[in-house]
């Protein structure tokens, strides 16, 4: 199994977009990508917006030679409504439109599916569901909450397996900080995790500490009980400039477990650039140059 990250907070970008190459199938996990409207009271920076330009367009490429295109919910970092060709002929495998959806989700996902209908080779809602490909199988799990409730509506996680290897994919848990979003990792007892990490970038306001100290807990569970040997954390916790030193509890009971945690940049030998997380600075250095 070959991971490729297309785009993340890492890369510079607001997205989990994933490719995996499993034997003669390949997947893509949520195509598509974003930047804060605003941060730190700044609108995106140029540097960022070119990011975004080669980020959609790296998406697109791949998507190109792709078998299969994931979409785990309906906000625009995961999937974009402006260029359905993106679909054509692909296998799609959707979170369900109008079930387990908040309000906001529930319209733009019905205007997603209207674009894409007429171009997806197939279309299927994924929700808690498996499917086999050639001799790859992926397996969702029931909606759980995007964060700490259902105000910001659901997503699906995402497990991929190949021969002895499995990969899950958690899309936006915010942690995971929930019993129910932590017990599809265990259950697939991956030996890769892609994880969006704890909202510590606004830790005490709109991310309550219980929370944080909840996912230290979960993330050590999957540590400690599951075959994990590389893990990724990405999204959310990539918007805090102190992410690593916040986490340092994390970082010694991964080394305790023999546990690898990295950035998506990380993981391809690449430097981190936490650009809308450095926006204040970048922001900064074009006033003086
Ligand atoms: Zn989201
Ligand atoms: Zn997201």
């Amino acid at each position: 199994m070959k991971v490729t990250f297309l785009a993340s907070e890492s890369l510079g970008t607001r997205s989990m977009s994933t490719m995996v190459k499993a034997g003669r199938v390949t997947i893509i996990i949520d195509p598509g990508v974003a930047l804060a409207p605003m941060r730190y009271g700044l609108p995106p920076h140029p540097i960022e917006l070119e990011r975004l330009g080669e980020h959609w367009n790296r998406i697109k490429y791949a998507a190109a030679s792709a078998d299969v295109l994931v979409v785990t919910h309906y906000h625009y970092d995961h999937h974009n409504p402006q260029e359905p060709e993106v679909y054509r002929g692909k296998t799609v495998l959707v979170k369900h439109p109008t079930s387990k959806i908040n309000a906001s989700q529930k319209r733009r996902a019905a205007f997603f599916l209207a674009q894409i209908r007429p171009v997806a080779g197939s279309l299927e809602y994924s929700d808690g569901k498996e499917f086999s490909l050639d001799d790859v199988a992926i397996r969702f799990s029931h909606p759980v909450f995007h964060g700490t409730s259902e105000k910001l509506g659901y997503v699906t996680e995402v497990s991929v397996s190949y021969g002895d290897s499995t990969l899950v994919f958690t899309s936006d848990v915010e942690g995971p900080s929930i019993e129910d979003q932590v017990a599809f990792v265990l259950e697939e007892n991956p030996d890769i995790v892609i994880c969006d990490g704890p909202v510590t970038y606004m830790l005490g306001y709109r991310y309550a500490y219980e929370s944080f100290e909840r996912s230290i807990a979960y993330v050590s569970r999957i540590f400690r009980e599951t075959n994990v040997k590389e893990f990724i954390f990405e999204h959310h916790l990539l918007r805090d400039l102190d992410w690593k030193e916040k986490l340092k509890p994390l970082f010694l009971e991964a080394e305790e477990c023999g546990v690898k945690v990295e950035t998506a940049a990380e993981f391809m030998g690449l430097e981190n650039e936490f650009l809308e997380a450095n926006r204040k600075r970048l922001w900064k250095g074009s006033e003086t140059s």
